[in-house]
């Protein structure tokens, strides 16, 4: 496994294995890898022959008053996972990925304010704006994300479609532990009390779900089955718990009954750990 620190490296390797005969597959990420990253791996490695992992924290998709100081570093494990996982090429930026005077952004928007978006304000525009530049440096046939990013997904996939990136795009189910719980790095900052509360968040998930499965298209009734699942254990606060149209990315809350597939999507706080998790009503990756 190889290990890169600048970008002409990471595509001159890139471009030896297309020499090669070969296909690149991309997996980005901010390291603390866990078993959902893992995941994302493996799939990319069936989709792909040869797979390159980014771990870098990304300074401009944190808001001021965010985590980026202490958001988990946990490098010699994510080597050991991706090593496991079969990587061949590792792409671990330092400062310098952002030079200074650095001023160009790539932005969707409106999507880029919507839910998530809106309670960060230029989030999406950081994530877009590196997604274009790991994108530039990888150059891969194939960039896996994780469904448990559901927004930041649809917005990728806005963005690759909308600026001809030329890659397919996979997104890979959530991995979760086996309560129920959605795998993040953030889950490490929950006291043990407030881990159990957050199992309400998958429950009112499912709990939503099953009325759509039951034949249920009215977005009212399917939200107000998971609501009072999470009313039953409240978490600190709920930033949101609503349905969302993947191809507009319209909140779909108070519509008209349901005529095509929608995400159900969960935002909750427990002191200061905020957790999203989400479900699909139909086949919104296709
Ligand atoms: P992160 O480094 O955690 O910001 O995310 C890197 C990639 O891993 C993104 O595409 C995430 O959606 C994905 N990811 C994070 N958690 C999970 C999970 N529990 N299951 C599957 N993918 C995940």
């Amino acid at each position: 496994m190889d290990i890169f620190r600048t970008a002409s490296e990471i595509r001159s390797w890139s471009r030896s294995r297309k020499t090669a005969g070969r296909t690149v597959g991309f997996v980005p990420t901010m390291g603390a890898l866990h078993e959902g990253h893992a995941s994302l791996l493996v799939r990319a490695s069936q989709v792909s022959d040869d797979v390159a992992i980014s771990i870098y924290v990304n300074p401009t998709q944190f808001g001021p008053n965010e985590d980026f100081s202490k958001y988990p570093r946990t490098w010699e494990s994510d080597l050991e996972t991706a090593a496991k996982a079969g990587v061949k090429a590792v792409f671990a930026p330092g400062e310098e990925f952002y030079p200074k005077g650095y001023r160009t952004e790539v932005v969707v928007p409106q999507w880029n304010s919507v839910l998530e978006g809106e309670i960060r304000p230029g989030h999406f525009d950081g994530v877009t704006s590196v997604v274009t530049k790991l994108f530039h440096c990888v150059e891969p046939d194939f960039a896996v994300f994780g469904q448990k990013d559901a927004q930041q997904a649809l917005l990728i996939r806005r963005m690759v479609r909308d600026l001809d990136f030329g890659l397919r795009l996979v997104v890979a189910p959530t991995v979760r532990e086996s309560d129920g719980l959605a795998m993040s790095s953030r889950n490490r900052y929950l006291s043990e009390s407030d881990r159990k509360r957050a199992l309400v968040l998958s429950r009112a998930l499912w709990a939503s779900v099953a009325v759509w499965e039951s034949g249920e298209r009215d977005p009212g009734r399917i939200l107000s089955a998971g609501e009072s699942e999470l009313a039953a254990q409240a978490p600190d606060s709920v930033d949101y718990f609503t349905l969302l149209d993947p191809d507009t990315l319209a909140v779909l809350d108070r519509g008209p009954a349901l005529s095509k597939p929608a995400i159900l999507v969960v935002a909750a706080r427990y002191g200061t750990t905020r957790l999203i998790d989400n479900a699909v009503l139909g086949d919104v990756w296709g």
